[in-house]
Order: C-alpha cells, then structure tokens, then sequence
C-alpha cells in the first residue's frame, strides 16, 4: 500500500484531520511529481490523498489515474465528496471512469448524520448537505463509496444513528469503515480521543444496525477486546494473519495489560497517542 498526499489544501478543517496542520506542499504539487512519487512506490494499493484530492485540476487528477491502471495497480481516492456537489456531469463522470478504470473506489471521509455535529467536526458551513449531494452523485454516476467515520469523543453517541442513516440515507455504499481517531497532526488535541470503554457500547450497536441490514463494515483503531462478537472486523487481524508489514505495526504497540489476552497473536495493540493520552486501554 502506497499514499501520495497531492498536497496540504483542503475545504475543511476537520478537527480530526491527521496530515500535519504545517508544512506539506499548500497548492503547488505537480502532476509530475506525483508520478514521479508514483512511479518509486512499493506495489499494492495507491492510496491518493490531500488535502483534498477533488480540488486538484480534473484532468490531471485523471492523468494520474491513468498512470496507476497502467501500472496495474488499485486505487483509492480519498476525499470528502463536498466538491463533488457542485462538479459538472461530464467532469465527474470522466472522473469516476477514470477511477473504475484502476479498479478503484472513492474513500468519502463522513464524519455526521446531522448538519450541526458534521459543522462541529468539520467547522465547515454547508459541508454536510454538499456532501450528501456529492456521495449520491458519485453512486449514481457508477462510482463504488466506502464511508470512512472517524470517531471522535465529538460524535461517539451517534454511531448507532450514523449507522441507521448510512442505511437509509446513503443507499448504494460499498462499505462503511468505523475508524478511530488518529491522536496526529490536528487530531492530537486530547480531548477529542474518548476512551474505548466509553466507545463500546456505541459501536456495538452500530455495527449490528450494519449487520441487520445487510450493510459491510469493518473497524479500524479499535482492539478486537472491545468489539466482542464482531471482533473479526478488526481490519488488522488480516495483515496480523498473513505477518504483513504496515504502519499498523509501527503507530500501535501492546501493553502490560494485553498479557494472557487470546487475541494477543492477531492484535498490534491500541494505538500508540491513544496510550500516550489514556496510558491504558
Ligand atoms: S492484545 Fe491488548 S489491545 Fe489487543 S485485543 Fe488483546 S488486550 Fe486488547
């Protein structure tokens, strides 16, 4: 798995958000260089990021898009579909052929069911109904979605109303990944990681909203100890499993508590800025 960030400019400020606040290239990153970074990644995935990826020049966003097919590579495009909205039809068109061509998805960063908990994590006006016009039009045009949900102690209450509306609201998502807060870049504010404990109950509902209605998820940043029965939707076990390398290993280390747990040979442990702020699970 490899990831270009194109560059720092995004349309949101996501209190989440875990690129640095500073530096990173603001506006100017060239097609040239992304595939020149392209071209020096290991093989797998190419994950394509921002900033927001959606703000770059459509046809070299396409370009590059190319360029990863031609390689014969995947590629997700991970973006939070507000500008999507407001795209023209042949643009966006081109764009999701282009993306089907790497046999690839959009990942749509959806942090809220509601305009006013998406405004408080995004602290963006309008960004809520733009989104959801974005994610429809990209599901209509052909696009495959997975819904990224970052939880945040701003929105853990709600997963099992986020749940209910990815069903009823946001019909035609692939998947929907629950993932923890990263404790980086804007995300390292302590008071936004909320204790796992505090989570479980949440998610424990809101997966089996998912799962009564036929909708996949899985959870990342969450140990399988507090997922009980759905703790195979931990996305770590896989790469545990087959002993892959990632950053799953570096960014997560186990701690004394995890001695004698049966899921010790399949879990990296908790994150390593969750320990920094909680220092246990
Ligand atoms: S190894 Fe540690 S963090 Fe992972 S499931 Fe076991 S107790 Fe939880």
């Amino acid at each position: 798995m490899s990831l270009i960030h194109l560059f720092r400019r995004c349309n949101q400020r996501c209190v989440f958000c875990s690129y640095p606040a500073e530096g990173g290239e603001e506006g100017g990153a060239s097609l040239k260089t992304w595939l020149s970074e392209l071209a020096a990644m290991p093989p797998g995935l190419v994950q394509i990021s921002g900033g927001e990826p959606l703000l770059a020049p459509a046809g070299d966003l396409r370009l590059l898009l190319a360029a990863v097919r031609r390689l014969g590579r995947r590629a997700e495009l991970q973006t939070n579909a507000v500008a999507a909205a407001d795209m023209k039809a042949g643009e966006l068109a081109a764009l999701v052929k282009a993306l089907n061509a790497a046999d690839g998805y959009f990942n749509v960063n959806f942090p809220a069911d509601t305009a006013g908990l998406d405004y408080a994590t995004t602290r963006t006006r309008g960004a809520f109904g733009k989104r959801l016009t974005g994610v429809r039009r990209l599901i209509k045009t052909g696009a495959r979605v997975r819904l990224t949900h970052v939880i945040s102690s701003l929105n853990y209450r709600r997963l099992p109303g986020f749940a209910a509306f990815a069903v009823k609201k946001l019909e035609g998502v692939s998947w929907v990944q629950f993932s923890y807060i990263k404790g980086t870049g804007r995300g390292a504010d302590p008071r936004f990681l909320p204790r796992y404990a505090a989570v479980r109950p949440f998610l424990g509902r809101a997966l089996l909203v998912c799962e009564k209605n036929g909708l996949r998820c899985e959870v990342d940043h969450i140990p399988p100890c507090f997922l009980g029965g759905f703790y195979r939707l931990n996305v770590d076990i896989v790469k545990m499993e087959e002993g892959l390398p990632g950053p799953h290993l570096a960014e997560k280390a186990r701690l004394p508590e995890c001695s004698g747990c049966r899921y010790l040979g399949i879990c990296p442990g908790p994150r390593k800025d969750y320990i920094a702020v909680h220092g246990k699970l």
